[in-house]
């Protein structure tokens, strides 16, 4: 009796499945040919095979000991059926400088003739990584040729990049997009006013951006091929001297284990002026992984996620942005005599500037990105650390700026730390409340001192100019 049930319940087992599959966009061939993209990811280790000077915290005295765990350059090709593509290369990195970027970018055009404005590249900003920037490894390594080592790193690293890149050009194949997102909870805005100006700690009522923005992308036989996933937070759990991706490395490591064959890239936020908390062990970064990690998950149960149809529409160009006039020789030596060993250390670099061009350059020109897909998702990539106004204003913007009556409005997504990661780049209100990010971090750069009250607009207008002209390129 018990043989004679079998057959019935394969066909509801069957039945059952079926629509689950439906239900869960697993059975997306239809999907797939009609929305026409084609996809690939492939993921490189970029662990560095010996120590090295380490990236962040100005008070390092000592090279690298070790690793906790790999870092990576993740490449996600988004094509769409005309044969556009988009090249997303995500790192387990302090931050993307010109002399990473450039050659890559030099190389996706001459070899893959991919222009360079279709690259995005976006860094993670763990504390814990190789110091890239020569000029800073040399100031600051103490002891060997701290300086050639990042520029030998950083050259190994664009031809590791470049053949990444080839390498997920050869394996394309048909593909299904979609949207979501999560929130995660861990990071609060780290501007606390107080009497004496701002400072970093913990505020609880400045604002944040804790949504986890998640692009899923599928294969046509249901499974996984990639999630790219954003969050506005400092990649800052860590400060130690071993090679970690801290939260945002740990939360890849663990989407990965949990769908093997799947990529996950981390594409850092506005986070500039937001923290992990709390902060400061492995313990803590790996739950702050953990959290996101879980945020990414629920964005990928959603039901009815938003799935991504048209073409693609690429505008990049540079902003040029204002500082403020720097003090003058006289202050410079004056400041050079008196300051702290930071300010000492600036005033040294802008003096040499003097020397060497005649003047302090005031104006500096940044990039900025907008890639369009279809009418579903405005994706705007940021250069410097980009503080979490950014994100928020774009957001309503954006959407409202969007086209004839009618159409459905698209998912703004805004990445920060993104092609040039220069340093701080403040909003007007952080830079009028001053503090870090709004002032004082200059003085660890090259630049001479704070933004005018023009780098806001600067920033916005440029993007709604790039964002018009994406659109259209999408059309
Ligand atoms: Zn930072």
């Amino acid at each position: 009796m018990k043989n004679q049930n079998r057959p019935f319940v394969f066909v509801v087992c069957l039945l059952t499945w079926i629509s689950c599959a439906i239900e869960n966009g697993l059975l997306s061939a239809e999907t797939v040919k009609q929305t026409g993209w084609r996809a690939a990811a492939v993921s490189v280790v970029i662990t560095p095979e010996t120590a090295m000077w380490m990236s962040g915290y100005a008070a390092r005295d000592k090279p690298s000991e070790g690793k906790v765990h790999d870092l990576y350059a993740k490449v996600l090709i988004i094509e769409d059926a005309r044969g556009q593509k988009v090249v997303i290369v995500t790192t387990d990195l302090i931050g993307i400088t010109p002399e990473l970027r450039d050659p890559i970018a030099a190389s996706l055009e001459s070899e893959f003739k991919i222009p360079s404005a279709a690259l995005l590249m976006n860094a993670s900003h763990t504390h814990c990584g190789p110091e890239l920037r020569e000029e800073k490894a040399s100031r600051r390594g103490l002891g060997g040729d701290r300086g050639a080592e990042a520029r030998e790193y950083t050259q190994a690293l664009g031809r590791k990049i470049v053949a990444a890149i080839g390498q997920t050009l050869s394996k394309l194949e048909p593909a299904t997009l979609k949207y979501s997102y999560g929130r995660a909870g861990f990071a609060m805005n780290r501007r606390l006013p107080t009497p004496q100006g701002v400072i970093n700690s913990p505020h609880p009522e400045g604002p944040v951006d804790q949504r986890v923005p998640v692009l899923s992308v599928v294969r046509p036989d249901g499974s996984l091929m990639a999630a790219i996933f954003g969050y506005a937070c400092h990649n800052t759990t860590l400060s130690f001297y071993q090679f970690c991706g801290d939260y945002a490395g740990f939360a890849q490591e663990y989407l990965e284990a949990d769908h093997p064959g799947m990529v996950a890239l981390f594409m850092m936020g506005c986070g500039g002026d937001q923290n992990p908390y709390p902060r400061r062990s492995l313990d803590l970064a790996k739950q702050h992984g953990r959290a996101l990690a879980n945020a990414v998950e629920v964005a990928l149960e959603v039901k009815q996620p938003r799935v991504i149809q048209g073409k693609l529409g690429i505008a990049m160009d540079d902003v040029e942005l204002e500082f403020a006039t720097p003090p003058s020789r006289e202050e410079l030596l004056k400041i050079k005599e008196s300051g702290n060993k930071y300010e000492n250390s600036h005033a040294t670099r802008l003096l040499e500037q003097l020397e060497e061009r005649g003047g302090i350059q005031t104006r500096y020109a940044f990039p900025l990105q907008v890639i369009q897909f279809g009418n579903d998702l405005t994706l705007v990539a940021i250069c410097g650390e980009t503080v979490v106004d950014y994100s928020l204003r774009l957001q309503k913007e954006l959407k409202s700026g969007f086209g004839a009556s009618g159409a459905s409005e698209p998912v703004i997504w805004v990445a920060g730390y993104s092609n040039h990661v220069f340093g701080y780049l403040p909003s007007l209100r952080v830079l009028k409340e001053g503090g870090y990010e709004g002032a004082t971090a200059m003085i660890y750069s090259s630049y001479p001192g704070p933004f005018t009250d023009s780098v806001e607009n600067r920033v916005v207008s440029k993007i709604h100019e790039l964002t018009e002209l994406a659109r259209k390129g999408a059309n």
